[in-house]
């Protein structure tokens, strides 16, 4: 049973630099998601969950600190690909009314692809008894979740209606 608990703090702690890293380059897309958005609302929306994201990375690292561990050394190669996915249909819709749209899609597989990661370390911390961890990290969660619905609301009240005109 050691030995278990053991490899499953391996694979939590390997879970959480990658979501560390994940984030890390989140906190560069934002910015850029957030200067090419035509609808203000969704131009708020990128602004309001650059500043979660920089909550989302202090949790991590809280966690890492309580775990006498550091965060850094690996590349999430799913976030390299999710963001630079991204960018190419940035390029491709620039000056379209079609880009908002294109935002949110990237935006949400983004979104999708951090709620996984969060709902396996929340669950690793839990089995692995560290119930505070399993909370902050339910909080990232429920933040990701959050947002996703936010797009999604976004999405089919205003800004793919304005891509079809
Ligand atoms: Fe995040
Ligand atoms: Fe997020």
């Amino acid at each position: 049973m050691a030995r278990e608990r053991e490899s499953l703090q391996k694979l939590y702690i390997e879970q959480l630099q990658d979501l560390w890293s994940a984030e890390e380059q989140i906190l560069e897309a934002l910015p850029k998601m957030a200067e090419k958005s035509k609808h203000a609302e969704l131009k708020r929306a990128f602004q309001m969950h650059y500043q979660q994201t920089e909550q989302q990375v202090q949790r991590l690292e809280q966690i890492f600190g309580e775990l006498g561990e550091k965060p850094g050394g690996h590349k999430c190669k799913g976030m390299e690909g999710l963001v630079k996915e991204g960018e190419e249909t940035m390029t491709e819709f620039r000056d379209s009314d079609v880009l908002d749209a294109a935002l949110i899609a990237a935006a949400q597989r983004v979104e999708h692809y951090e709620m996984a990661g969060y709902g396996c370390a929340r669950t690793y911390a839990h089995l692995l008894g560290l119930q505070e961890q399993a909370q902050l990290l339910q909080r990232t969660l429920d933040e990701e979740g959050d947002t996703d619905q936010k797009l999604t609301d976004l999405a089919e009240t205003v800004v793919n209606i304005d891509a079809l005109k």
